[in-house]
């Protein structure tokens, strides 16, 4: 059965410059923040701690006897928010180091069948390998004892054992943070009001207000991340929501995804039309900025405009590509879309005036709204494949030619706007696989 919430990130944003003072005291609580993330990475982030760290119980009874938490005079709300988001943090890089050694273990060809068998054993076993790394004789219950000597048999252990210990050495990295720009509170620590949240602070039973430009509440574990210099944050609120089925959205689409418009489709619908209007006014401001940046660098400029500036006109060009993502699926109403495969680097559409990397960037932010917004509805969005895909003539298959931006087929006389020959093929392909 397909699940019926998805997990997505809200943001929120303050209305108005956080006051000096008040940022002072967000900084305040994460610069604490990473202080405690860091002892914890350092006390529990080797290998003697690994027993310790599931499930975590006895990280959290330490670190409340650590006395920590009082000599920085950190409320105890986000105390432990840091202490189980740098546990994650542990948890993760053994997590990852297990798997690294499992590949290390498939591709070590010194290795024999039996050693291989008996490392995946010990591996699995956490009291197994908990032992070998701390290099502690190994006290299991029957049910393990009995098969762990059997394969003990046709290995030699303490060469096993002293390979395990030197390739988690290899891979065990120590962890730490130098990013003081965010922290997570839970929902005892903020309240939500007209228009606003307050958030705890370190003075006790204090709270700053921070006016935000919407006026939704939530109640999960916030993220918060602070921008001093500019005197903003943005809360990243994580939601779970439902999604939608839309029984009358019942129609397969095809969908070429352009350089100068966002989409069109198998019937020549377009949408995204202006996406390059936006396109240009951001790329051509991001090289003016940095042009006039790097002439004036001898003078130490400021870049609060520049940055205040080109977020605007992103916001602008997101407000936009939403809008008609929006737009597109109100109008097709799919059940299911087909698009090629991310484009190639396309020789087709290179054009100088495109900055290439926001160009890049904002092609995958495009992808990543609209694979979004169709999971949240429920349309299924196939990606077909994409060699030739704008080169074949949807009526008959030949391979045809484009001249300003239209297609002919010698072989059949197809005479069509280029991408919506390239939509047809994307929904011709799309149905021949299903
Ligand atoms: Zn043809």
């Amino acid at each position: 059965m397909p699940p019926s919430t998805i997990c997505k990130t809200v943001h929120q944003y303050n209305r108005e410059p956080i006051s000096e003072p008040d940022m002072k005291k967000l900084v305040e609580i994460a610069k604490d923040y990473s202080e405690v993330k860091n002892y914890v990475y350092q006390r529990y982030g080797g290998i003697k701690s690994l027993p310790k760290i599931y499930p975590g119980y006895t990280v959290q009874n330490e670190m409340t006897g650590s006395g920590l938490r009082a000599r920085l005079g950190l409320p105890s709300v986000y105390f432990y928010l840091a202490v189980f988001d740098a546990l994650g943090d542990i948890k993760n890089q053994w997590t990852q180091i297990k798997s690294r050694i499992e590949k290390g273990i498939r591709e070590n060809e010194n290795l024999t069948p039996e050693d291989r068998h008996y490392l995946r054993f010990v591996m699995k076993q956490s009291r197994c390998f908990e032992s070998i790394l701390l290099e502690k004789e190994m006290i299991l219950s029957d049910e393990w004892k009995k098969p762990l000597e059997e394969l003990q048999r046709d290995v030699d252990e303490k060469r096993l054992h002293q390979y395990l210990r030197r390739q988690v050495r290899r891979h065990l990295k120590k962890l730490h943070t130098d990013t003081v720009d965010r922290f997570s509170v839970s929902a005892q620590a903020y309240r939500y009001e007209e228009h606003g949240i307050y958030l705890a602070i370190k003075e006790k039973r204090k709270r700053i207000f921070i006016p935000l430009t919407d006026n939704n509440q939530y109640t999960s574990q916030l993220n918060i991340c602070i921008f001093p210099k500019e005197r903003n944050l943005i809360i990243h609120v994580p939601v779970e929501t439902r999604i939608k089925q839309n029984d009358n959205y019942q129609n397969a689409v095809g969908l070429a995804v352009g350089i100068h418009t966002m989409f069109v489709t198998d019937q020549g619908n377009i949408y995204g039309e202006r996406y390059s209007d936006y396109q240009y006014a951001l790329s051509d401001y991001v090289r003016e900025g940095n042009i006039r940046y790097s002439r004036n660098r001898a003078n130490n400029p400021g870049r609060k405009k520049y940055t205040a500036g080109k977020r605007r006109l992103e916001a602008a060009l997101h407000t936009y590509i939403n809008a008609e993502i929006n737009r597109l699926l109100q109008t097709e109403r799919p059940a299911v879309i087909y698009l090629p495969k991310l484009p190639q680097s396309s020789k087709a559409g290179v054009n100088k005036k495109i900055n290439n990397s926001v160009s890049m960037w904002q092609r995958g932010y495009i992808r990543d709204r609209l694979t979004q917004k169709c999971r949240e509805q429920s349309i299924e969005l196939v990606e077909v494949f994409g060699k030739d895909i704008s080169n074949e003539c949807s009526q008959c298959g030949t391979i045809g030619k484009k001249t300003k931006n239209i297609f002919v087929c010698n072989a059949c006389g197809a005479r069509l706007p280029e991408r919506e020959n390239t939509a047809k093929n994307a929904l011709k392909r799309g149905q021949v696989n299903q």
